[in-house]
């Protein structure tokens, strides 16, 4: 049962086990919520052991994704697919997004089969939310699927949303394309709310010792300089004011008291156009 050998079982058959630690639920427990196990337990203590600032980073990252919904519902746009979206918690993009636009369309897509069922469990009574199960190296199939189309308008602006997902991709797994066909398949005025890890200031041993970590989970991590962030995005997209920042800082109004302490950029958030 070496990672490599975990990696020939399909992502279902390994978050499906109990051994191999949960990507999804690791965040959960960063975030304080009940819906982990052992193994992504003692995965993610292993984290805090090397990175301690990990869990105000998964804090800080999921408000700053409800900061960003809700400015972009209150700027107009109405639709939001979110993409690895995660298992619920609290602030969810249907609940932020229909506070402000209460009919507002949400697609929610994982890839992981155990995320979808708690998410169809507390979406069950809302008629403008679907749940989709897809891998957005398959970006193609997401904008395409049934379910997308039935409650997505293509002729209005969409804000799809893919935050604290893409350092789960490989350099391989070509994540400036997805972000591309994004570009290419998005109508006029169209949004990506966003986020990533981020190595800058941080030691490459920690880097190391950090991606370790998630070698043997069900997805692996890699983590981005702001350099190699920012070149996902070519040259087509230009950022939401305040811009690519570390999530902490992603505030529209300057005078907004910050929650949390101060933090270094080890995750940049920011809303592409
Ligand atoms: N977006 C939420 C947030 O930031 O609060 C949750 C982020 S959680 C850290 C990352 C999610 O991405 C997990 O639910 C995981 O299952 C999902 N994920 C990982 N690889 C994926 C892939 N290839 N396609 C779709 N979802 C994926």
């Amino acid at each position: 049962d070496t990672p490599s050998l975990d990696r020939q079982l399909s992502y279902e058959e390994r978050a499906l086990d109990p051994t191999v630690p949960n990507v999804a639920r690791m965040y959960d427990y960063f975030l304080g919520g009940k819906n982990h196990w052992p193994a992504d337990r003692d995965a993610a203590e292993q984290l805090l052991k090397v990175a301690p600032w990990v869990r105000d980073a998964a804090l800080s990252n999921r408000a700053f994704l409800g900061r960003a919904v809700e400015a972009v519902a209150a700027s107009g746009v109405r639709q939001f697919i979110d993409i690895g979206s995660g298992l619920p918690t609290q602030n969810n993009v249907h609940e932020v997004a229909q506070r402000v636009q209460p009919d507002a369309p949400v697609v929610y897509v994982d890839i992981d089969p155990v995320v979808l069922v708690h998410a169809r469990a507390i979406l069950a009574d809302n008629a403008h939310t679907e749940v989709v199960q897809a891998d957005v190296r398959n970006i193609d199939a997401i904008l395409d699927h049934p379910d997308v189309r039935r409650l997505i308008d293509f002729g209005e602006p969409i804000a799809v949303v893919m935050v604290a997902l893409l350092h789960f991709l490989a350099d391989a797994d070509d994540p400036a394309a997805i972000v591309d066909t994004l570009e290419e398949a998005l109508p006029p005025r169209s949004v990506l709310i966003f986020s990533h890890a981020c190595t800058d200031g941080l030691e490459e041993g920690t880097v190391k010792e950090a991606t370790a970590v998630y070698s043997g989970a069900t997805a692996t991590m890699t983590a981005r300089s702001s350099a190699d962030i920012h070149a996902l995005f070519g040259d087509k997209w230009t950022w939401h004011e305040p811009g690519l920042v570390p999530v902490h800082d992603w505030r529209l109004d300057p005078d907004d008291k910050a929650l949390l302490p101060k933090m270094a950029a080890h995750f940049l958030g920011g809303v592409a156009i």
